[in-house]
């Protein structure tokens, strides 16, 4: 789907949900689309910052916990003690170096052969996380 449509679609559901629509709470859904390296929620209120001085950090967290609720974004994984953001809501899987943080969506064509009913819960999706080294930390890093 096209980011314009996402915005847009974004736009929509808060007019639907009779939530405001301020033009802060929309870029944060957009820094979140163009920002492929999962941003924490700080990471996106310091790009928001550039553009709306006054935002607040309260607003931008709002904001992201809106767009979760919404299906919109989802939580990737803890690095540190923050929460990592995407806004790729199709099915992915990420790669996740272990040194510097970097996260990066792979998708994988064959899929895991994951039953339905595990133990009595009921799968509805999967998400692979890989560690590793990304290529700038495996070439600082002398071989062993
Ligand atoms: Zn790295
Ligand atoms: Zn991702």
């Amino acid at each position: 789907m096209l980011k314009e449509d996402r915005l847009e679609g974004f736009i929509e559901r808060c007019r639907q949900a009779g939530l405001k629509i301020t033009p802060q709470r929309v870029a944060v859904y957009e820094i979140l689309l163009n920002s492929p390296h999962h941003p924490t929620v700080e990471e996106i209120y310091e790009e928001v910052k550039k553009r709306y001085p006054f935002v607040s950090l309260a607003t931008v967290y709002r904001t992201v916990e809106t767009l979760e609720q919404m299906g919109l974004a989802k939580k990737v994984c803890y690095w540190g003690s923050s929460a990592r953001y995407d806004a790729n809501t199709e099915e992915h899987h990420h790669l996740i170096c272990v040194r510097c943080g970097a996260i990066k969506d792979i998708y994988i064509e064959d899929s895991l052969s994951i039953p339905k009913e595990l133990e009595g819960f009921r799968t509805e999706g999967y998400s692979v996380n890989i560690y590793g080294l990304c290529p700038s930390c495996k070439s600082a890093q002398p071989d062993t």
